[in-house]
């Protein structure tokens, strides 16, 4: 057994603590905690599985789970291990009900009943007590003070079509806050290409650890979707290699990026009725480039055409509920003056 297989047979807690010995704490299906005495200076959170069909990730924690089993990974820094939804990892579903990394919210609007909204929170506060325990509570202002550990959170995904950028990351929206260069030669050490930097709220995993809890988070896509036991996992050498590093207390955040790619998000295409079209060829890839004059998007009373040449289209699904993103259009961008170290 594993961490992975535990999760998805649907054991109890005491059986995948069996399984852990005294090197993880299980707190939860698909949650485990390791708090080794020594921090290196990061609360890391990893993520994967938010979407039941995203295999590789799983994948790639449970190898590292079962590295520390069995000593040969030795965490000097504190870490919360999330397989974020179980019933629909079970079906190989991206989700049972409703799209998890839509439902994550702090306010007390979040309602609903099903096992996604009922995850949601159920994942917000082990996040949040992790953290809090781990590197010190938020000031009454909502902010982290300098001395304390950094909150890292990494929400592991892999995407449903090809793409001209197979890995990249998505920046949360920040609000005030600056992007952090040192974050983004991290990921590009990782093997990640491209960011996309988001320009509104969102319902996702890391926007909710960015904003809520100070965070440096980012959604990482890496790769396409593909059933248990089928995913290579020797092209994630370098995420692998870079975690390790992470997890064992070597990483510095000290450089700056030097060739990842920069996108902004030009528009967000929502569902406004059934009548959406996506004017895009089902076996096209992600980020294919387009000249400006191109419709992207129509709906009764909408449409998108490009602004200028080379905007691209990302995560287009055509089959999302009324009132909920079908497409993201973006351009290429420069980090620019909001970026620091
Ligand atoms: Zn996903």
């Amino acid at each position: 057994m594993s961490f992975l297989k535990h999760t998805l047979a649907g054991s109890s807690t005491d059986a995948l603590q069996n399984y852990l010995g005294s090197r993880a704490t299980a707190l939860a299906a698909g949650v485990i905690e390791v708090l080794p005495k020594q921090s290196s200076g990061q609360s890391i959170v990893l993520s994967s599985g938010i979407h039941g069909n995203e295999t590789a990730p799983m994948e790639l924690l449970d190898g590292l789970v079962d590295e520390i089993v069995k000593g040969k990974l030795e965490p000097r820094n504190p870490l919360l291990l999330i397989i974020g939804n179980p019933a629909a990892a079970r079906e190989q579903q991206r989700f049972v009900e409703h799209n998890l990394n839509r439902l994550f919210s702090a306010s007390a609007s979040q309602t609903g009943s099903s096992k996604e909204h009922q995850r949601a929170i159920e994942l917000q506060g082990l996040v949040e007590r992790f953290y809090a325990k781990t590197s010190g509570s938020l000031s009454s202002a909502g902010s982290l003070s300098a001395n304390k550990p950094l909150r890292l959170h990494y929400d592991l995904h892999t995407a449903i079509r090809r793409s001209k950028i197979e890995k990249f990351a998505v920046y949360p929206f920040l609000h005030q806050r600056s992007w952090s260069q040192s974050q983004l030669a991290f990921l590009e050490q990782c093997g990640i290409d491209a960011v996309l930097l988001s320009n509104q709220p969102a319902g996702t995993f890391s926007y909710f650890t960015s904003r809520h809890l100070q965070a440096h988070s980012f959604t990482v896509e890496l790769g396409r979707v593909k059933p248990f036991g089928q995913n290579d996992l020797s092209k994630y050498l370098k995420l692998v290699e870079s975690l390790r590093g992470l997890i064992e207390g070597h990483q510095r955040f000290e450089s700056k990026p030097e060739s990842l790619q920069v996108f902004k998000v030009v528009e967000e295409v929502i569902k406004r009725s059934d009548g959406l079209k996506l004017h895009i060829p089902d076996d096209a890839h992600n980020f294919s480039p387009y000249p400006a004059g191109t419709l992207l998007a129509s709906d009764e009373t909408y449409q998108y055409i490009t602004q200028i040449d080379n905007e691209r289209f990302v995560f287009p699904i055509q089959n999302v509920p009324i009132g909920q993103r079908a497409m993201l259009i973006v351009a290429p961008t420069k980090l620019g003056e909001r970026a620091q170290t």
